[in-house]
């Protein structure tokens, strides 16, 4: 039988379910996801902006709208409206 060789797994550990722990860890990132996503609207509310689009120029994050421009936060690309 294929042993694994990282250190990470001790000899008395059942063999991993790979299905299990896949379903575990997309739980948890859609979890934190969705808590980030609240934090992240709230704090754009607080602040009189909306999220807008994916920014186009970098794709790294999305374009936060507010009433007289539209900016990207990660790259800082800025346009009027
Ligand atoms: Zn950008």
């Amino acid at each position: 039988m294929y042993r694994s060789n990282t250190s990470r797994n001790r000899p008395s550990e059942r063999p991993p379910r790979p299905v299990a722990t896949l379903r575990r860890r997309v739980d948890a990132i859609e979890r934190e996801q969705l808590l980030l996503r609240n934090t992240v609207s709230g704090l754009a509310r607080d602040r009189g902006l909306s999220i807008g689009c994916e920014c186009s120029k970098c794709n790294r994050a999305y374009t936060l709208v507010g009433k007289t421009r539209l900016f990207c936060p990660a790259c800082g690309y800025e346009r009027g409206l």
